[in-house]
């Protein structure tokens, strides 16, 4: 039987990315979004063209209840999955003083929250398995050295790493490997308002990245190969720091 991996957040961007190149390099996949359901059957479309399983799920990371329901529920029906790409995420910046507690709240509960909702569920069937599993956790370098007008950001996704490192030593005797993603400045949705020619010029390689080139190092940590490399957090940043 075909492993399987979820990738929150696949409907676009860097999760999308994700999403066709773990299809490709032979997995099964459960993409998952909020609100862009039509987006996601439309990778689900693409990556069975690939000759690949897909399906998918759609609920808010933010609402526990929404996400143990929806989980519990797939993996009732197809069984534990090999791996999860914890990827959904939001931006709500500004600077500090001007930050209204719903930017703080909805960046909290959505990047840092949705890792324990969403993950929660997921790791005691992942266990029973008894078997190697890999989860990714879509950090960034706002939560390696902290970025101007991000606190909440850079906050939730420090907290990412904390929660990576500390889930990794649990269940490192059980083959399952946790590791950080933290990419720089990728090219997205997200980031459509930040790509400036002054943020380009923080960046030694003087571009962004691509969605590819950050699902080229998920790839290879879910791949056999990254089997004894666990409670690491990988820069995919050209060089910002
Ligand atoms: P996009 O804004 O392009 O896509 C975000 C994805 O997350 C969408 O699939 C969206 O679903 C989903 N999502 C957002 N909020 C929720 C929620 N509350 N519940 C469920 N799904 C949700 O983002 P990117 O691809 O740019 O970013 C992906 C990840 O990478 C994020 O965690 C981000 O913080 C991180 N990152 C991005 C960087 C960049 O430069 N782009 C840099 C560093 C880290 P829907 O389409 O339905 O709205």
């Amino acid at each position: 039987m075909t492993d399987t991996i979820l990738v929150t957040g696949s409907s676009r961007g860097i999760g999308r990315a994700i999403a066709l190149r773990l299809a490709r390099d032979g997995f099964d996949i459960v993409l998952h979004c909020r609100r862009r359901q039509a987006d996601a059957e439309a990778v689900a479309d693409d990556i069975r063209a690939l000759g690949r399983s897909a399906r998918v799920l759609c609920f808010d990371v933010a609402d526990r209840e929404a996400a143990r329901q929806a989980l519990e529920a797939d993996i009732e029906a197809h069984g534990a999955y090999y791996g999860a790409v914890c990827n959904a995420g939001i931006t709500a910046d500004g600077a500090f003083p001007a930050l209204s507690d719903d930017d703080w709240d909805s960046v909290i509960h959505t990047n840092l929250d949705g890792f324990y909702n969403v993950i929660k569920p997921l790791v005691m069937p992942m266990v029973r398995r008894r078997a190697p599993g890999r989860i990714v956790v879509m950090s960034s370098v706002s939560g390696m050295v902290g970025n101007r007008g991000q606190v909440n950001y850079s906050a939730s996704k420090a907290g990412l790493i904390g929660a990576t490192k500390a889930l990794a030593v649990e269940l490192a005797k059980r083959r399952i490997t946790v590791n950080c993603v933290a990419p720089g400045l990728i090219d997205t949705d997200m980031t459509d308002e930040l790509t400036t020619e002054e943020a380009l010029k923080l960046i030694p390689m003087n571009r962004t990245g691509t969605s590819e080139e950050v699902a080229a190092t998920v790839g290879f940590l879910c791949s056999q190969d990254a089997s004894y490399i666990t409670r690491q957090v990988f820069a995919v940043n050209g060089g910002m720091c």
